[in-house]
């Protein structure tokens, strides 16, 4: 898998400045506007949102960058009727928010700070307290005229927001795939199981009701988590999340803590409660998501040569013999041809010019040797300069016209070097057998190829021969 990309386009991309400008605005007013809806007045997302922009275009988050981010959000608090005083101080919290996610995120490596380590996660998760810290300290510090509860109380509630709302926000941000991905991955059908399952136990959760019931989702999250991509689960966590903060908010889940002096309220506890829930499913989906890629590339190298990009020995191997037990199913048997190939005085283009010029030679070799064939037909690197193909569906008696056109198109591959054309030949045997003859094993049938590859050697090379056995057969 994949691999991957990001949000939006690459990442040395410059933003511009009024594109940063406008985004910044459009968040604040969007936001600002949301309040009178009592769910949304929950959440404030875009501290979260302009954090994992500015991580994902680093080029934009320098003084000047932090400067018009807060210009803009106090020129939306304005253009919404704000005062300048809290216009300035609100805002100025907010960019606390956004600074401290920044300092301490984008100096992670890039796998931690793309969520692709557990590590990673937990500094996100880290990030996000600092953040929401920093914000409620400023609040408490700068804006205690316009609070009228305690500072302690104050403090927990900015902090709790802030905190339950970066966790589920900022994770999408970092996880998210470029637009191309997107779309490339965009017809690949995904199970529907978990998913279904995590809408149950959120309406399950909402429905039986009481302080325990936020935790009756982290099930699905899990199975979402070693499911899904860490982009599609960080959306489900922020879709999971978001829910139960609303449903605990409007008391549908009726369960309350008593009120105390501390200042912790139910929302303030069942956000914070909901933020840790988050944690680990995400850790999981990394985790999953880390295992998938390497198990990919490891596929990946045991089936496809790295310098060729033919099939290694051991792929080949794996599919001929599905090949040949395939045969067996069709009546009659189907015919079928194996070809050696091995490249005539390569040891002296070694010597004479050096490895470096012997791989370029091997690639291209594969590589007009990969125009020549079609698809069904396999390709492979046995080792060294000597190569195998199969032929499903012709005989040797026709093959050979294939490995002459083979033979042919190696000896007009010129290869370019600095200061001179570098030309080559390659021998061919070649073993298989006729429709309805019985299959000889796939090591009968390398063994034939390779007498006869021996005999194109013995008698010149640049030449094609057959296997003795099927000299007689057919
Ligand atoms: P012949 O015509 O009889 O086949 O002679 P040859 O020189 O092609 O055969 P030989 O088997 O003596 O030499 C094969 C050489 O291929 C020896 C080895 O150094 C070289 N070789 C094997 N693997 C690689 C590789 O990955 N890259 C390069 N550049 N050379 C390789
Ligand atoms: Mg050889
Ligand atoms: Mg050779």
């Amino acid at each position: 898998m994949p691999v991957e990309p990001m949000v939006f386009p690459v990442q040395s991309r410059l933003l511009p400045p009024f594109v940063l400008f406008g985004l910044t605005f459009a968040l604040t007013l969007g936001g600002i506007l949301a309040r009178p809806i009592e769910s949304l007045s929950l959440f404030w997302p875009v501290n979260a949102v302009l954090a994992g922009v500015l991580l994902r275009y680093p080029r934009q988050a320098t003084l000047p960058g932090f400067g018009l981010v807060w210009m803009a959000m106090v020129a939306a608090d304005l253009a919404c009727g704000s005062a300048w005083p809290p216009a300035l101080w609100f805002n100025l919290c907010n960019l606390g928010v956004i600074v401290t996610l920044w300092q301490l995120l984008s100096r992670l490596p890039r796998p931690h700070r793309r969520l692709r380590t557990p590590q990673g996660v937990l500094c996100v998760f880290g990030a996000c307290a600092a953040g929401a810290a920093v914000a409620a300290s400023l609040a408490c510090m700068m804006a205690a005229p316009w609070f009228e509860q305690s500072l302690r109380a104050t403090w927990l509630a900015w902090f709790s927001e802030q905190f339950s709302t970066n966790v589920l926000v900022l994770p999408v941000l970092l996880t998210a795939p470029s637009l191309r991905a997107l779309v490339r991955g965009g017809g690949q059908a995904i199970r529907l199981a978990p998913l279904l399952v995590l809408l149950a136990s959120l309406a399950l959760s909402i429905a039986f009701g009481g302080p325990g019931a936020i935790a009756f989702p982290i099930a699905a999250l899990l199975w979402c988590a070693w499911t899904y991509s860490p982009f599609l689960v960080s959306l489900l966590a922020l879709t999971a999340g978001s829910t139960l903060i609303v449903a605990v908010a409007h008391n549908l889940m009726h369960f309350s803590v008593p009120q105390s002096e501390s200042g912790v309220t139910t929302l303030v506890s069942a956000r914070l409660g909901i933020a840790m829930l988050v944690l680990g499913p995400l850790v999981v989906a990394c985790v999953s998501n880390a295992n998938r890629s390497l198990l990919a590339r490891l596929a990946h190298q045991a089936t496809v040569d790295h310098l060729t990009g033919t099939l290694t020995r051991s792929a080949f191997t794996r599919r001929a013999s599905a090949l040949l037990d395939n045969r067996q199913q069709h009546v009659p048997a189907l015919p079928l041809t194996l070809m050696m190939l091995d490249i005539d005085h390569f040891k002296g283009i070694n010597d004479r010019h050096g490895h470096a010029v012997g791989d370029q030679v091997l690639r291209q070799f594969a590589r007009t040797l990969q125009d020549q064939l079609h698809e069904g037909e396999l390709f492979a690197r046995l080792g060294g300069e000597e190569f195998v193909v199969i032929l499903p569906g012709l005989a040797p008696e026709q093959a050979k016209f294939t490995a002459e056109r083979l033979r042919r198109a190696v000896q007009d591959l010129h290869v370019q070097l600095a200061d001179q054309r570098l030309q080559i030949t390659v021998s061919i045997g070649l073993a298989g057998c006729a429709e309805g003859q019985p299959a000889p094993s796939l090591d009968e049938l390398l063994a034939h190829a390779d007498q006869a590859l021996y005999r194109a050697k013995a008698h010149g090379r640049n030449r094609v021969e057959q296997a003795e056995a099927q000299r007689q057969v057919v």
